[in-house]
């Protein structure tokens, strides 16, 4: 599965935006502050990309709050175990397909057509 991340500065609305987004969506992300993290703005400066929020997911940049973008480039959602709350990342348009949990080994049934 595609790691997500997030690029993002201090002050910027459309970043707000766009996190709450992804929570809404159950997309997992780790979030990159440029204003902070100056190895993430390298990397940005590097392929000359201005804007934030732009979105590194698996190999593709997107650049700006687009939703259906980024929708159309991840390939999984998170939930949550029925037993123990336990956060797992899943696959989706993948048919039903059994999970185990990592933690409380629960195994059960899902639906990952989207
Ligand atoms: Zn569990």
């Amino acid at each position: 599965m595609k790691e997500v991340i997030m690029f993002t500065a201090q002050n910027c609305s459309s970043c707000k935006k766009a996190k709450n987004f992804l929570f809404q969506n159950k997309i997992q992300f780790e979030q990159k502050d440029i204003n902070v993290d100056a190895e993430a703005r390298a990397e940005l400066e590097r392929r000359n990309i201005r804007g934030v929020p732009t979105f590194r997911i698996g190999k593709d940049f997107v650049t700006g709050f687009n939703p259906t973008k980024i929708l159309k480039l991840i390939d999984h959602r998170v939930i949550e175990c029925k037993k123990c709350s336990t956060k797992i990342r899943v696959p989706v348009n993948k048919g039903h397909i059994e999970i185990k949990c990592p933690k409380c080994v629960h195994e059960f049934n899902i639906d990952t057509q989207i």
